[in-house]
């Protein structure tokens, strides 16, 4: 029996990388300071994974950005755009220009979509392929990493993404071909690599090809047959892992099954039956292995051995030991590292502290597991074992969970209590009357630059270094002069910026009873940015209102409309680590309650526009297409309850991060949010493609430049897209903003880019 790691977390267990990629891309340290620090969080990781006893330790699991750009770059997948950047630019330069855009000394090349990687928060950048795309082996990371843990002596698994995934996660930029199409062109590439690979005496290879979670068509299934077919007849010596997770094979077992494989690994955490499935189809061929994934790499809980015993024992019962690895149920990178470094015993308290792992912890799960399983330790003489069984049980019955009054709140909600008092044309007249706005409204996403200022002032409050009076008035004098710049700019609905906030969701899970909170649980989002999800662990309430005082004072300062801004029960749950003790609908029920009180308590202060944010309904979406309608049911109808505490004048608003909804527009429309801003502007206005068949029939912001990079829009981008939007929006429903929150932005950038949005506006307004 092995233990099987699929990927480690990256950024560091500090976020070291992330600094490093900050200050590098800030011009403050050199390129080679940069890539030290990234070698030195891989010779870390190997080693902790090596000392720990992982029998297979991953490769090419580190990354400067993100794994798929990682492998576009190293298949020569550039596009176009970025021919003239690679010429007189270093291959890390090409890099982040593809995956943030660059605009300097004349050049001004826009970034790569991003979009978010399966059901989960972090986000890849998506390949693009022309109709005749070539590929060329470009960039040898993934050989030169294999080497360089060779060279610790620690021989590794080199991770990659499989051919049908890799063309599956990019889009088509031009027409008249399918991506699939490109198998041809793309896998003498990857042949290219494993023969590499092979040469530097690779064992094992494990391929992800997470798109067996999914609906597919024949002919991609019949491409996964092809290739791994062609793998095996040219290196019949590589041990190839088969790696699917997020959810089960499905109707893709069979394909999958037939393949030839050394390793499938299974999610056991997302889909535990398909073990049985497995095993009882006879349809494994004599000598394959199985992963099996049995440690939560999603959530923060501690594995419950007891329950992974059980699997595992089902497994070796029917394959024998030999044939059977240990492992997370997905790479570790959506865990955050190590549950040692929190120490903050006021916070994560030890009863909760004992509930939970993060990924140092689990690799040492499956180490276990792994001991147990095949008698290596007598789970009855062992220390940790029985520490793992208690946990488990206290777990159960602890008083801190259970809230009978939340219970009760949630069984006695009533059918009225998610619909608004009126139907939306209804609404439109007395919000009119109430808000007077221009046509073409102006508006932001919410949040204004994060500086280090900003960001230092919170630091030393939470220090005790600042009082709660001195970092109130900071906070306050920057609100004050973001209301003022953006009055000064001329947008219509203005926003206090959350400078008082670290996190849309941690902010909100700080002040809710149920949460708590990692003072270093940080995980990837996208490139250099990482969250740190609260931890939902008991039923969830609002003891205090969470923005009033806030939202109040900046409605203050000035006579326009100040946005309430809150984020909704959908993305609090799908950006938090959700409790697996009871289902994921109770939860989010639970705090829509909490946040329709907040929408009240912010109605009752004078705020008459309130924006919920939604960013993450989308990405709560289950994998496959037969689960959807359930999910979309409850998220909306939470979604529903938030908002519908309020009077018909009051304007909500919602946001969400993408533009990718053409097959759930009917359930956005369903949530009935008076306005809708979205992303649109990284995909050119892809979404109009859902209004050319769907009359939306509220409000509707298409964002209108691209927040995620530094890159200044012009106004007549801006029109352009705006022009393009009103052919298929009436004009009196169209909104002006951004596709996303500045915070992550700097002022500079943002006050021009700002009034260039203004000034498009303005345009688009004299043009009718
Ligand atoms: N109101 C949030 C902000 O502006 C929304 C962020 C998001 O959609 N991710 O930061
Ligand atoms: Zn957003």
């Amino acid at each position: 029996m092995k233990t099987n790691n699929l990927g480690y977390p990256r950024i560091g267990s500090n976020r070291e990388l992330k600094k490093a990629s900050e200050l590098y891309w800030a011009g403050k340290i050199s390129a080679e300071e940069l890539l030290e620090t990234g070698k030195e969080i891989r010779l870390k990781n190997w080693k902790l994974q090596s000392e720990t006893g992982v029998d297979l330790i991953p490769s090419n699991d580190f990354s400067f950005y993100d794994q798929v750009l990682d492998l576009t770059l190293a298949l020569g997948a550039i596009p176009a755009r970025y021919q003239e950047l690679a010429k007189n630019n270093s291959p890390l330069d090409l890099y982040f220009a593809m995956a943030r855009g660059s605009q300097k000394e004349g050049q001004d090349v826009v970034a790569m979509e991003m979009t978010k990687w399966f059901d989960t928060n972090y986000h890849y950048i998506v390949p693009e392929f022309t109709k005749n795309q070539k590929f060329e082996l470009f960039s040898e990371k993934i050989i030169t990493e294999f080497k360089e843990a060779n060279e610790l002596g620690i021989k590794t698994k080199p991770v990659l993404i499989g051919p049908v995934s890799y063309l599956l996660l990019g889009k088509e930029k031009e027409e008249g071909f399918h991506r699939i199409d490109l198998l041809d062109n793309l896998l003498p590439v990857y042949f290219e690599i494993l023969e590499k690979l092979q040469t530097e005496n690779a064992e094992y290879i494990q391929f992800d090809e997470p798109f067996l979670a999914l609906n597919l068509t024949d002919s991609e299934r019949g491409a996964f047959t092809k290739v791994y077919n062609e793998i095996n007849k040219r290196f019949p010596k590589l041990k190839i892992i088969l790696a699917n997770y997020f959810d089960c094979f499905g109707e893709n077992l069979e394909t999958a099954l037939a393949l030839p494989v050394n390793t499938f690994h299974l999610d056991l955490v997302r889909c535990p039956l398909q073990l049985d499935d497995i095993l009882e189809s006879g349809k494994l061929a004599e000598n394959v292995n199985l992963s099996l994934g049995v440690v939560d790499g999603r959530n923060i809980w501690k594995n419950d051995f007891k329950k992974s015993l059980e699997l595992i024992k089902k497994a070796t019962d029917a394959l024998g030991e030999s044939q059977i690895l240990i492992a997370p149920s997905c790479s570790l990178i959506h865990s955050p590292c190590d549950l040692d470094l929190e120490t903050n015993d006021e916070t994560l308290t030890p009863e909760i502290k004992q509930w939970l792992a993060f990924a140092k912890q689990k690799i040492n799960e499956i180490v276990l597991l792994k001991q147990f399983a095949s008698n290596e330790i007598d789970i009855k003489n062992s220390v940790d074992y029985e520490r793992n069984v208690i946990a488990n049980e206290n777990r159960k019955t602890s008083k801190l969970i259970h809230n009978n009054e939340v219970k009760a709140r949630v069984a006695g909600i009533k059918a009225s209590d998610d619909k608004r008092k009126s139907i939306f044309a209804t609404r439109r007249k007395s919000q009119v009357e109430a808000l007077k706005l221009p046509l073409f409204p102006t508006t932001t996403i919410g949040s204004f630059p994060q500086t280090a200022e900003v960001r230092s002032w919170r630091a030393k409050f939470k220090k005790g270094e600042l009082t709660r009076k001195e970092y109130n008035d900071l906070i306050e004098k920057e609100t004050e002069a973001t209301i003022r710049f953006q009055e000064e700019t001329g947008i219509d609905v203005l926003v206090h910026g959350e400078f008082e906030r670290n996190d849309m969701v941690e902010y909100f899970g700080e002040q809710l009873d149920g949460f708590t909170f990692t003072k270093n649980g940080w995980v990837q989002s996208y490139g250099s940015r990482c969250v740190k999800p609260p931890v939902i662990y008991g039923d969830v309430s609002r003891p205090n209102p969470m923005t009033v005082k806030w939202s109040k004072y900046a409605q203050s300062l000035t006579q326009k409309w100040v946005k309430g801004m809150l984020t909704g029960p959908v993305t609090i749950l799908q950006w938090s680590f959700v409790r697996n003790d009871q289902p994921r609908s109770e939860t989010c029920t639970q705090i829509a309650l909490a946040i329709r009180d907040e929408v009240v308590d912010l109605e009752k202060a004078g705020i008459k526009i309130i924006q919920i944010d939604e960013p993450a309904i989308r990405e709560g979406l289950p994998l496959r297409k037969e689960e959807w309608a359930k999910y979309l049911d409850w998220a909306v109808r939470a979604f529903r309850i938030s908002a519908s505490g309020v009077n018909d004048e009051t304007q909500i608003h919602t946001h969400m991060c993408y533009s990718e909804f053409n097959d759930i527009i009917q359930n956005i429309a369903d949530m009935d949010a008076d306005v809708i801003t979205i992303e649109c502007s990284r995909s050119q206005m892809e979404l109009l493609d859902a209004f050319a068949n769907f009359k939306y029939p509220n409000e509707i912001g298409p964002g209108v430049y691209d927040i995620h990079s530094p890159r200044v829009p012009s106004s007549a981008e801006m029109v352009r897209l705006l022009e393009k939007a009103s052919d298929v929006i009436p004009v009196d429903q169209l909104w002006v903003n951004p596709d996303c929150g500045l915070k992550t932005r700097h002022w500079d950038e943002t006050k021009k880019a700002l009034i260039e949005m203004v000034a498009a506006a303005q345009k688009m307004r004299e043009a009718i």
